[in-house]
């Protein structure tokens, strides 16, 4: 029987390991496709164009923003963030499993747009103090970044219980483990199935 795909979104502060377990998610689903976003922000060192993000300029994604190329988009620490429409039509229609890493003004967006299709999932770590330290250890970010992404993660948290799943990420092993369930879950949800087809075949 035909299948529609199933979007899997995921929310979480920078630091909060949700790249990580992106990938394990990766690793162990089959028919899985990651939305790769568009953004004005610089490109930052081990990125790769076409990768992690399409990197483009100011100018090149308020055009997009003018052919309405975007499902959605918003501005999230200064950078325009943008999510492509085609792609993910197409994956989601071909079955497959489609996952957002995107913030939480993305997630309300997709809601109203695909409410039928969605789980999210908030990643977030145990404390603000862990996820202070996490950054710290990370070594990419200065003092004033991270205070900003920190001041961030708390804003983001106020929207915390309006998603599917709260993911408290400090057990890798388990965290992925969790994910991955979650996942496995998002695609055998029945608006995944035709439901027009299966009732012609058992006739109800
Ligand atoms: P970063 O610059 O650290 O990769 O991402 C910053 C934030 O932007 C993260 O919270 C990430 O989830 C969010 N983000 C990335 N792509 C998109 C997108 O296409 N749309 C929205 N709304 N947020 C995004």
């Amino acid at each position: 029987m035909d299948k529609k795909g199933a979007i899997l979104l995921i929310s979480g502060p920078s630091g909060s390991g949700k790249s990580s377990l992106c990938k394990e998610l990766f690793n162990n689903i089959e028919s899985i496709y990651f939305s790769i976003s568009t953004t004005t922000r610089e490109i930052r060192e081990g990125e790769v164009d076409g990768k992690h993000y399409y990197f483009v300029s100011k100018e090149s994604f308020l055009e997009d923003i003018e052919d309405d190329k975007f499902l959605e988009w918003a501005e999230v620490h200064g950078n325009l963030y943008g999510t492509s429409k085609k792609s993910v039509l197409e994956a989601l229609e071909s079955g497959k499993l489609v996952v957002f890493d995107i913030d939480v003004q993305g997630f309300i967006n997709i809601s109203k747009q695909f409410g039928k299709y969605l789980t999210s999932v908030f990643i977030t770590t145990p404390s603000k103090e862990t996820l202070k330290k996490r950054l710290h250890n990370r070594g990419t970010d200065n003092k004033d970044t991270i205070d900003r992404r920190v001041k961030h993660a708390l804003e983001e948290m106020k929207f915390v219980g309006r998603y599917d799943y709260l993911l408290i990420n400090d057990n890798f092993e388990k965290s992925s483990r969790d994910l991955i369930s979650i996942a496995r879950s998002a695609m055998l949800k029945t608006s995944t199935y035709d439901i027009e087809d299966f009732s012609k075949r058992w006739d109800f």
